[in-house]
């Protein structure tokens, strides 16, 4: 017997209808360069209508890809929804990538219009003569001079909106629809394109909108300190339309942390998210200005590993983080950290610097990294996560990838972890990562937290670096906070790291650099720290020694 249900495609049509009909006076803030823009979903609706004419006079059709070069403002936000709800394809390019895999990018999703903040045309002018299949170029600016460039005619994204109507006559579309794509930043090789679907992207929203999630809800102002190129900012974009959320962007100004602290004052935050870097930073500001922000209620962040010691000073800041994994692969959301109701007062601290348990609609396992069989839940077992849901990508843009997903339909993650009997996941670290020591494995990770938890260090990351008997052993990069700088010495570290690690553990060499190299999301760029690193010195000392 089957369902006697109405057959409603779930789309993100339905969104625009929600913040249409119900939510038109709720607030969207941006932080432009020359200060604050404030608009509404009432003109976000309004002005996606137009944007979807201009993008079909264009020649935009369903099925079509369409690419943004632009920050987190209520542009790219309209974007977000005129784009996938006239039934093409949003892909948002990556303003970091080397000029080689942007164009690869472009390229591979096929791209036909792309619609390009006025101060990132240089980013794009790296290809000027190279994207032939490109039908058209919208500018996004506000009346000032355009940089020199060599890409053609530019068409003024303001002008072009004025020259439409606003009741856009949105096409019929299927959930299983195409609705934007993401390339994963492709730490090895070319990056790799993710394509969401309508449904996907409509019931990854439902899940931001879950109390054991981020529990968007009407009456939260959302600031988004991930790139809106990124992951798909994290669903909060779609989230925050379900829901009816106040939205307040940050603009390009997602590494300053006094912009981001005013902004979230002024505006009210109440749920903000960002990967540990941006807290780093913002523990730095409020600690030093004694600023608060009591309005505050969730912090949300993952992206990489929270150091225990970050989580502590912002529960002394007041300011609670919620721990949370996923990959752009995963939409992204996979797990968050909330403490269950039986656990005690005393490991809740624990619970929380988890992973944290699967979400509702993903299941996860973890595999022998050798044999590939699934292992048990025991909180010791260490394995490749694997997962599987309705927002979990099931292969990538013109890749086969079978090293990527399992025959029965899982994706593999190349995230290493342990699970507990509870389901809460740690991660050990990434396949990659991984040191691989006279034959046991070491976490950078846990390395890389527990030298993080020094009061004398910001930042710090642990590589395996190639040891003629040990095959491989774990190097230090650290930056001390800017008032410890160069009155720290490595064997500081070491002896801090004496009573909380194994001693073989203890990485080879402390290096002390200036500034920590990031990838293009924010994250500790390894693979940079890697082309560069000196081999291990001649005196290196055997471990455990
Ligand atoms: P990138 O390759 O640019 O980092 P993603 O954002 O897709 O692209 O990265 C996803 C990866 O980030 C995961 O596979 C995992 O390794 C790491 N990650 C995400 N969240 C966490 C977290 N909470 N703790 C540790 N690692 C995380």
């Amino acid at each position: 017997m089957k369902g006697l249900m109405q057959d409603y495609p779930l789309t993100l049509q339905h969104l625009l209808w929600r913040m249409d009909r119900l939510f038109g006076r709720k607030e969207i803030v941006s932080r432009l360069e020359h200060g604050v823009h404030r608009s509404n979903y009432g003109e976000l609706v309004e002005r996606a209508g137009r944007l979807a004419g201009l993008l079909s006079r264009l020649g935009v059709r369903p099925g079509d890809v369409v690419g943004t070069l632009a920050w987190n403002d209520y542009r790219h936000l309209e974007l977000y929804y005129a784009v996938p709800c006239m039934g093409a394809v949003l892909h948002t390019l990556n303003l970091r990538l080397f000029p080689d895999q942007l164009e690869f990018t472009i390229r591979d999703a096929g791209d036909s219009v792309i619609v390009v903040d006025r101060s990132l045309i240089p980013v794009l002018n790296q290809l000027a003569g190279r994207l032939p299949a490109l039908r058209a170029l919208v500018v996004m600016n506000d009346g000032q001079p355009l940089p020199e460039h060599g890409l053609g005619e530019m068409l003024d994204y303001e002008s072009g909106l004025a020259g439409e109507r606003p009741d856009f006559p949105w096409p019929r579309l299927a959930e299983d629809d195409a609705a934007a794509m993401c390339y994963t930043s492709g730490t090895t090789g070319n990056p790799k394109g993710v394509v969401y679907s309508h449904r996907s992207q409509f019931l990854h929203s439902m899940a931001t909108l879950g109390t054991d999630s981020v529990g968007l809800s009407e009456r939260d102002a959302v600031l988004p300190i991930v790139p809106m190129f990124h992951a798909n900012c994290w669903g909060i974009p779609y989230g925050a339309g379900m829901a009816g959320s106040k939205v307040i962007l940050p603009g390009r100004y997602l590494g300053d942390a006094e912009v981001i602290v005013n902004l979230a004052d002024e505006e009210g935050a109440t749920v903000m998210a960002g990967v540990p870097t941006i807290w780093i930073n913002t523990v730095q500001y409020l600690e030093k200005t004694g600023r608060r922000l009591p309005r505050v209620r969730t912090i949300l962040c993952g992206g990489a590993a929270i150091p225990r010691g970050l989580m502590e000073a912002m529960d002394r800041l007041g300011l609670r983080m919620v721990h949370a994994w996923g990959m752009t692969e995963t939409s992204p959301i996979g797990s968050f950290a909330n403490v269950r109701s039986w656990t005690p007062a005393g490991a809740e601290l624990d619970q929380r610097l988890t992973q944290g348990a699967p979400a509702p609609c993903v299941e996860i396992r973890i595999a022998d990294l050798a044999s590939g069989k699934e292992l048990p839940w025991d909180g010791q077992a260490f394995g490749e996560i694997q997962c599987r849901g309705p927002w979990i990508a099931a292969a990538y843009n013109h890749r086969a990838d079978p090293d990527r997903f399992t025959v029965d339909g899982w994706l593999r993650t190349g995230d290493v972890a342990t699970i507990s009997p509870d389901g809460y996941i740690t991660i050990v670290d990434r396949t990659k990562d991984v040191i691989k020591s006279g034959g046991e494995w070491i976490s950078s990770v846990e390395l890389e937290g527990a030298i993080m938890a020094h009061p004398k260090v910001l930042e710090a990351a642990v590589i395996g670096l190639q040891h003629p008997r040990w095959q491989e052993r774990p190097v230090a990069y650290v930056v001390a906070k800017p008032e410890f700088k160069g009155q720290i010495t490595g064997e500081e570290i070491r002896e801090f790291l004496r009573d909380k690690v194994a001693s073989w553990w203890l990485p080879d060499e402390v290096r002390f650099i200036d500034e920590m190299p990031k990838t293009s999301t924010m994250k500790f760029d390894k693979k940079a720290l890697r082309a560069t690193a000196e081999p291990l010195s001649q005196a290196t000392p055997a471990p455990g020694s």
